[in-house]
């Protein structure tokens, strides 16, 4: 028996329609259906408006009901933050489909501003509630898809609920702050949380002339680099004028005439014209767990490899799910459009009959804010550290095209990999061009558990424009397999500082005019490598020699010829283009 206070509650009119205000015991009112399977999907955009398509082209019989709670179905949550920096000029141009042309092209019946409020697996029944009339009805279901998504996180912050301040999820959000900087004067913005949509948006208000800043209480910037490759994002806004505040959360927002004062937990104040916070998802998994469905470890609603979840007729897909880590095996999620749309197509055949089954997520992912663009695929140092898994790590720095073409620019590889097999367990790639290709390429790789030897192999296009004949993932692999092959021996960064600089002798073996524009490393001792050859003799055999340069090319090269001569030699990973921007970024922290 359900129960609804002053709501009209009727049964779906296909089947009966009750007595307005008189609740009804369900069974009587479900009618045995005609001999065609009953689809209905939760959530209309990525996983589920992929779902409905993918349904109809396999089965033109089948009844297909799409329930969308908001008033838009398939639109691209992904172009709304340039939206509101005028990037895509028109509103329109951010829905991908219409509910009118699903319904015509695929004679899917969508239903928008209707929320299915609850389900119940053994009637196999939803309950869904009209959003404009507060209608109730109840639709059954043969089967049932849930791409419900997640909802921006709301942190606790005493003055959030206040006016100016704005989250960016949907496309009300989005018309709300466009209506908010289009109507005020704004001069100032605070992004609260530096994950991706927080840094396309920093970069789309400032677009907008607004001084921004970000403030995040991890000590970085995208959680899905590691520290030392998020670095470079950090340095690129700091050069375009963004403020950036890390380690710190905001404990409370103070509004006084429209302005807004928020205090950090170290009590800085930020005085801004508007707030947008961005500190996070929540999977929405209360219908899942309101119908006894099974919730996974992580929060997302469980599923196995079929999209299944702990009920045989009804399958989740998107944000809201619990996956697996491609490389780990374990459990997490992964909010990301590409998966939603995979999981939404492969729910839809098991959900027709077929058998389709996914393996677990990379959560391949790709940045752009400003200019510089920030990817990542498989597991984080970060992650491999905190599962236990052995690893090894290389940072690369090479061009993005031939050197002898114009505009060449850097990219800068991180790579994970397996200490005894080569197998590579994980990439982060930055720079300004080509980070796309290269991040690609290497996703692809994990997914073909391929090992660094066989990026040395990769047979990648090249012409000038585009790559150089050895590319920067052939040169990634040449690395890490000299590595493990013992060519060469390497310190990281992190290591320089906990080693006792009596133990070591730091060699900078670029150019001295290099040397005198740029800086050393302190403690470092300078000879250009087309004279070390002269100079052995100076050099101290009782110490390591930790060689570097400006990607440590020429620094492999010295350590060949010393450990040749009888030294103990290895290099700097990364040389100065690594250790460079982390000590930028401590100075940058520690000003006021
Ligand atoms: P959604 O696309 O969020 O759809 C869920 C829908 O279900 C919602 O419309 C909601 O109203 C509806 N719903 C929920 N509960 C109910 C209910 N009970 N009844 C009826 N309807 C319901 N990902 C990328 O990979 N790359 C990007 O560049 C990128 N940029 C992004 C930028 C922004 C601003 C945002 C917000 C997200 C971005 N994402 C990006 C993430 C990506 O959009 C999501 O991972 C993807 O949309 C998830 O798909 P989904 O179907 O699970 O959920």
């Amino acid at each position: 028996m359900i129960i609804f206070k002053s709501i009209c509650l009727c049964y779906s009119a296909r089947y009966h329609v009750a007595e307005p205000g008189i609740p009804q015991p369900l069974n009587q009112f479900l009618k045995v259906r005609d001999n065609c399977m009953r689809l209905i999907i939760v959530g209309g955009v990525a996983g589920g408006a992929t779902a409905a398509a993918r349904a109809r082209r396999l089965c033109e019989d089948a009844e297909i009901i799409l329930f969308e709670r908001g008033e838009y179905v398939s639109y691209a949550n992904c172009g709304l933050p340039y939206y509101i920096g005028r990037k895509i000029k028109e509103r329109d141009e951010l829905f991908v489909t219409t509910p009118e042309r699903l319904e015509r092209r695929y004679r899917i019946d969508v239903r928008t501003c209707q929320e299915v409020v609850h389900i119940d697996p053994e009637q196999k029944t939803v309950q869904v509630r009209n959003l404009e009339t507060d209608e109730v009805v109840v639709e059954p279901y043969d089967r049932l898809i849930l791409a419900p998504g997640a909802r921006a996180m709301k942190p606790p912050i005493p003055g959030i609920d206040q006016g100016n301040i704005f989250h960016l999820k949907d496309v009300n959000d989005t018309d709300r702050v466009k209506a908010f900087v289009s109507g005020h004067s704004v001069a100032s913005a605070l992004i609260v949380g530096g994950g991706f949509i927080g840094l396309e948006t920093a970069e789309n208000l400032a677009r907008l002339g607004i001084a921004v800043t970000v403030v995040e209480m991890l000590p970085q910037l995208l959680p899905q680099l590691d520290y030392d490759m998020a670095v470079h994002v950090h340095q690129h806004l700091r050069e375009q004028k963004v403020k950036l505040i890390l380690g710190q959360a905001v404990k409370r927002f103070d509004h006084q005439a429209g302005r807004i004062t928020a205090v950090t937990d170290r009590d800085t104040d930020i005085h801004v014209d508007m707030v947008i916070v961005s500190a996070g998802i929540q999977p929405e998994r209360e219908l899942a767990e309101g119908a006894g469905l099974t919730i996974g470890e992580t929060g997302g609603i469980y599923v196995d490899e079929h999209m299944n979840t702990s009920d045989g007729t009804i399958w989740a897909v998107g944000d809201a799910i619990e996956t697996t880590d491609f490389v780990s095996g374990r459990k997490t999620r992964i909010p990301l459009a590409g998966p939603a749309n995979r999981q939404g197509r492969a729910a839809a055949d098991n959900a027709m009959g077929r058998k389709d089954a996914l393996g677990g997520l990379l959560g391949t992912s790709i940045v752009k804010t400003f200019d510089i663009v920030a990817a990542s695929t498989g597991m984080t140092e970060k992650c491999l550290k905190d599962e236990g898994l052995p690893y090894r790590t290389s940072f690369t720095h090479s061009l993005h095209h031939a050197g002898y073409y114009p505009d060449a620019t850097m990219v800068s590889i991180k790579l994970l990999f397996a200490p005894d097999t080569g197998k590579i367990l994980g990439a982060q790639v930055t720079g300004k061009n080509g980070v796309d290709k290269r991040i690609d390429v290497l996703a692809v790789a994990i997914y073909a558990g391929m090992t660094v030897y066989d990026l040395q192999e990769l047979q990648l296009a090249y012409a000038p424009q585009f790559g150089s004949a050895k590319d920067a993932v052939n040169i990634a692999g040449y690395v890490a397999a000299n590595m493990l092959k013992g060519d060469v021996q390497v310190r990281h960064w992190h290591e320089l500082e906990q080693m006792d600089s009596h133990d070591y002798l730091l060699l900078d073996v670029r150019s001295t005019m290099e040397v005198r524009k740029e800086g050393v490393i302190p403690g470092a001792q300078n000879i250009d490598i087309d004279e070390l050859r002269d100079h052995l003799d100076e050099l101290d055999k009782t110490k390591t020699i930790i060689a570097y340069c400006t990607v440590s090319m020429r620094a492999y090269l010295a350590c060949r010829i010393l450990t040749q001569k009888g030294f103990r030699a290895s290099i700097l990973s990364g040389g100065w283009m690594t250790w460079l921007p982390i000590q930028q970024d401590r100075e940058a922290q520690q000003q006021p």
